[in-house]
């Protein structure tokens, strides 16, 4: 049985977006409890953070044993974690450097930085880098003019100069706005906030074909389709590429502030005063980093991560088909069912507040859910969130 809910004072925290009123208070695994005790099936983990789930036993050791050993030598020293977790992301991929940020946005800065100092010094001072309609890439001012969410061209104008924007699977319409200012494309493997759209495998290998040849670097943007989420360590592994540049962030600390900018011995053009940041490699957020990464390249995880997204896939085709639903799209455990009519923010509403358990997952456009449980969400678990749905589906029918 639940409490009944008990009123909370709000008004010291600053109103940037609508809440529920309740307390999260702790995590396990697939699950969060609130204030109340009411227990919720989390499919959000933090949008798409969390990936090994709430209080990880591996990360929770990591964080501890840094803690007691150094939590911050200063960004002018080197550190352990800092070296070790290059080391890991550099061995599993095309990558040769790796700068350490807190956040996608300032790891997309960075990118963005990267590339127009490439130009400067290989292109002639061209700074343009196209992205995508619908793309999005952060909060930032210039991650927000590079982003193609409606809205966003406007709304703290003046906009950062110099991201022309081409259409998602089209490369005609990359090759239209490519100029002799061009440096770089910048994109999602996946549009996540988008609405979870892959970009397909044949504009994925098009696309790196024309960038090599006209001399333009290839930025793949992987905050959220990385780190494991679709099956493979990386997104762009999906497409046999090898990109420029590619920025981490969310899954790469498992719910620590932590974030990445990888790129080539060719492209990594920074010296001193270009790139820098108090927390840049900090030990403890790196630390966890290490655990996150090892434990997703653990034998037969990302494996897993398949298996659990063609589950979760199947588990979706079939509400569709019994609810008369448009179908459902997406890679590994980065998936989106496709209402087919505006019922995304009720049916977000009636799975939070369902009893006696809640459902959390997220709507990022009217007309479709969005899923992103921890990769190491278990089968029962896909299938209990099926029953949810199920129910809340025939609650608004
Ligand atoms: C979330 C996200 C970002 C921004 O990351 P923050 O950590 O919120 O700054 C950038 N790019 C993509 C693709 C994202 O999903």
């Amino acid at each position: 049985m639940n409490k009944p809910a008990q009123a909370i004072d709000t008004q010291a925290v600053m109103f940037i977006t609508k809440r529920p009123d309740l307390i999260m208070i702790e995590g396990r695994g697939s699950w969060l409890t609130d204030n109340n005790g009411k227990r919720y099936l989390d499919f959000l983990q933090g949008w798409a953070v969390n990936c090994l789930g709430h209080s990880n036993p591996g990360m929770i050791e990591a964080l501890n044993a840094q803690a007691k050993k150094l939590i911050n030598s200063s960004p002018a020293f080197y550190n352990e974690p800092m070296l070790g977790l290059s080391n890991l992301l550099i061995a599993n991929s095309c990558f040769n450097k790796v700068f350490f940020a807190n956040s996608g946005a300032e790891a997309n800065e960075g990118a963005i930085k990267l590339a127009r100092k490439w130009g400067q010094l290989n292109k002639s001072g061209a700074f343009e880098i196209i992205t995508f309609d619908h793309s999005f890439h952060g909060r930032t001012l210039a991650t927000m003019s590079a982003s193609g969410k409606p809205g966003w061209d406007t709304m703290f104008a003046p906009q950062v100069a110099g991201f022309p924007k081409a259409d998602l699977n089209d490369l005609d319409s990359v090759k239209k706005l490519v100029n002799d200012k061009t440096v770089a494309v910048m994109i999602e493997p996946v549009q996540g906030e988008g609405g979870v759209i892959p970009a397909s495998a044949e504009f994925m290998s098009e696309l790196r074909k024309f960038t090599k040849e006209n001399n333009i670097l290839l930025i793949v943007d992987e905050v959220q389709a990385g780190c494991g989420r679709t099956g493979t360590l990386f997104a762009y592994q999906h497409y046999s590429i090898d990109p420029d540049i590619m920025t981490l962030g969310k899954g790469i600390g498992g719910g620590v502030p932590l974030a990445a900018l990888l790129a080539t011995d060719a492209v990594a053009c920074f010296v001193p005063g270009d790139q820098g940041g108090t927390y840049n490699g900090n030990p403890l957020m790196t630390a966890v980093g290490m655990s996150v990464i090892e434990q997703l390249l653990a034998p037969g995880f990302l494996g897993g991560v398949k298996k659990k997204g063609e589950l979760l896939k199947s588990e979706l085709l079939a509400i569709a088909a019994e609810f008369g639903l448009e179908g459902e799209r997406g890679e590994g455990l980065l998936r989106a069912l496709m209402l087919g009519k505006d019922i995304g923010g009720k049916l977000v509403d009636l799975a939070r507040e369902r009893n006696p358990e809640g459902l959390l997952i997220n709507s990022p456009k009217p007309n479709l859910l969005r899923f992103m449980p921890a990769l190491n969400v278990s089968d029962d678990e896909i299938r209990q969130m099926g029953a949810m749905l199920r129910e809340l589906l025939k609650q608004v029918a």
